[in-house]
């Protein structure tokens, strides 16, 4: 058997499609959503991707500002900046890139952020109503991985999902979402004993664990749904040459390039599975994708229905 490819530039570009016809109703309203993203010091890989995320608005015609504190920023700096975005009402999202710096005391920054603009889904406020299925902003990867599997018509309802990882930015709420669409959820950990025998159980695999290749054909049920969160960059010429034996393009980008991504599972998986993201190309384009939908539900639900609302309804 070999997997079908879920692709997670298509879903993407649906996913575009559908917004700029929300995007567009808002503007009619007089509405342009916007995003400010806040970027501490010069980490390489947070600079990467925040540009990304301000690329993705531009595309989509949303408002984008880009706050850069210097690496010397301190918490209470970070919580005035927080509180000002905060106040601003052409503000939607905001978006605090991880990791800041030691000093900086993480939690209290993004437990500032007004729930309404927490497009990252990282707020308690956001989290508690997961955990209850109420309405909230939801963290982007875990919708990322749902939208996949709606999409590519997996039967989520009365499955048995395994969720490998079980962070509070990943494995737990993609497993909340699994669970509240009526998946029987498993979520393993770095303690869970006899891995290969519970996955083998799955319908649905999802792995977000940060550990390159882990996830082997042996432990997959012919035919599940696999999605692969993880991100992993591999540069041992050996360890890709182990990797890609089946996949000589793969091993040819290797070569040429000196480096690659590679998920939480083994390429040799796409053997054995029904339906597998690829990495890179699955997940990823996602997560930027739900920011940008998170950033539009956002301000139709704060701005949206005080526009639509006849002038004077709200005194009334
Ligand atoms: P964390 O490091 O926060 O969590 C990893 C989880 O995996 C932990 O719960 C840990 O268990 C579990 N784990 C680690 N090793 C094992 C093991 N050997 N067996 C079973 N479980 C194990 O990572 P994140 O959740 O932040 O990210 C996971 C992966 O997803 C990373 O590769 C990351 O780069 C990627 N990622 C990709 C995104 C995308 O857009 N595609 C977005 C976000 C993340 P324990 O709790 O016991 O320590």
């Amino acid at each position: 058997m070999t997997a079908r490819i879920l692709n997670g530039n298509t879903i993407r570009d649906q996913i575009y499609s559908e917004l700029q016809q929300q995007i567009q109703e808002l503007r009619g309203l007089g509405i342009r959503p916007g995003l400010a993203t806040v970027l501490v010091g010069d980490n390489p890989a947070s600079k990467i991707y925040v540009t990304s995320k301000i690329a993705a608005c531009e595309q989509l015609g949303l408002g984008s500002w880009r706050f850069t504190p210097p690496a010397t920023v301190t918490t209470e700096e970070l919580l005035a900046l927080v509180e000002d975005l905060n106040n601003r009402d052409d503000v939607d999202g905001i978006l605090v890139q991880l990791p800041l710096p030691r000093q900086v005391d993480t939690k209290r920054v993004l437990e500032a952020v007004d729930p309404a603009k927490d497009v990252d889904g990282f707020h308690p406020a956001n989290l508690g109503r997961l955990v209850s299925g109420r309405p909230g902003l939801v963290a982007c990867t875990p919708v990322g991985v749902m939208e996949i599997l709606r999409r590519s018509g997996a039967t989520i309802e009365g499955a048995n999902a395994v969720v490998l990882g079980r962070s509070d930015i990943v494995g737990k709420p993609t497993a909340l979402l699994l669970m509240h669409a009526n998946a029987t959820v498993t979520i393993c950990h770095s303690k869970t004993k006899d891995l290969p025998v519970v996955v083998r159980r799955a319908d649905i695999i999802v792995a977000a664990m940060g550990r390159t290749a882990m996830v082997t054909p042996d432990w997959v049920k012919p035919g599940a749904t696999v999605i692969d969160v993880g991100i992993n960059k591999v540069t041992d010429a050996a360890q890709a040459e182990r990797l890609f034996a089946n996949f000589p393009q793969r091993l040819e980008q290797f070569r040429a390039k000196g480096s690659t991504l590679v998920g939480d599972v083994h390429p040799d998986v796409a053997s054995v599975a029904g339906a597998i993201t690829p990495v890179p190309g699955g997940v990823g384009p996602l997560t930027i994708a739900m920011l940008m939908s998170n950033s539009v539900k956002a301000a139709r639900l704060r701005r949206g229905n005080r526009a639509a609302q006849p002038a004077g309804a709200e005194k009334a």
